[in-house]
């Protein structure tokens, strides 16, 4: 089997059933073997190796966490969690951890960490960052209290339910015969050209998505669409859609508020930019751990159905 595409292919059991069975869940809190992952303002802690550096529940005793803990899951019969240590102005003191382990961007870490780690990382991130922005309730305002071992927020005066977002993003390779159409963002590193991408708007199905998106950013017409992959990417909370487009006009018209520009690209252009490393090049593609570069390594490779 390959390699999952990065923030994915987390190995723990989410144990869905179990997360309303507040006897289960307290014991796991106060079982010493159970484990927990501190972030900090959206950071992870990792040891040097690197790997994820779970702490005990005498550690997290010792802080007051603002939401949670949140259950991950189960692994090798011990309970996961995370836990928001964000409250604290020094974190690694507090915890008694200064020099044993550090707060760490995913995007600095996700490509050197093993592929469930990087996951389960994707997964505590998203949880934490919604968590901290539902504190009070869409409907009346009032604060809301968290449930179900974090997955659901209620709202303490009009009991109204939330739950956990993911916003769906349609990320799409074009192609027509034997080229491909990629776009730059003003934003990107100079040389680096990527597949589009978009938010999928409300009462709108994925491929609907994908040809509004792709005629807005570059006036090219498409016709079939094929799922073809997918990544979460907790940033915050985006699922990437990955799709096979297959174009049915040529002439490009390039939105510039949206790009910088749009072109078409051979297989041979694209299989020599894949191999370059980043910013080293006239020409070359996201890394690994975009999903975005695995869209245009399958294309190369032949393998767009
Ligand atoms: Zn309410």
């Amino acid at each position: 089997m390959p390699s999952p595409i990065p923030y994915s292919g987390n190995s723990l059991d989410r144990v869905s059933h179990l997360r309303r069975d507040g006897a289960w869940l307290e014991a796991r809190l106060n079982d010493p073997e159970s484990r927990f992952l501190p972030f900090w303002r959206q950071q992870v802690l990792v040891k040097s190796e690197p790997a994820l550096a779970w702490a005990r529940s005498d550690l997290c005793a010792r802080v007051n966490p603002d939401a949670g803990p949140i259950l991950l899951g189960m692994g090798g019969g011990v309970a996961h969690f995370a836990i928001d240590v964000s409250a604290l102005e020094t974190p690694l003191e507090t915890l008694g951890l200064a020099g044993a382990a550090e707060f760490k961007e995913p995007h600095a870490v996700v490509s050197a960490l093993p592929a469930s780690d990087a996951a389960i990382v994707a997964q505590g991130r998203g949880m934490l960052i919604w968590h901290g922005r539902h504190r009070f309730c869409g409907v009346c305002g009032e604060p809301t209290s968290v449930k179900e071992a974090g997955y659901m927020r209620e709202c303490d005066a009009c009991d109204a339910e939330h739950f956990p977002r993911t916003d769906p993003v349609v990320i799409m390779l074009t192609h027509h015969r034997d080229r491909c159409l990629l776009g730059r963002q003003a934003m990107f590193p100079k040389g680096m050209w990527s597949t589009l991408a978009g938010f999928v708007e409300p009462g709108e199905s994925l491929e609907e998505a994908v040809r509004r998106e792709v005629a807005e950013e570059s006036g090219i017409e498409v016709g079939d669409v094929r799922y073809h992959a997918s990544q979460p990417w907790p940033f915050p909370a985006n699922l990437m859609i990955g799709c096979m487009a297959e174009a049915r006009t040529t002439d490009i018209t390039v939105d510039r508020d949206e790009l910088e520009d749009a072109r078409w690209f051979t297989r041979g252009e694209l299989a020599r930019a894949i191999l370059e490393p980043a910013q080293s090049s006239d020409l070359f593609v996201p890394p690994p751990m975009a999903i975005g570069h695995h869209l245009i390594r399958d294309w190369v490779d032949g393998n767009e159905r």
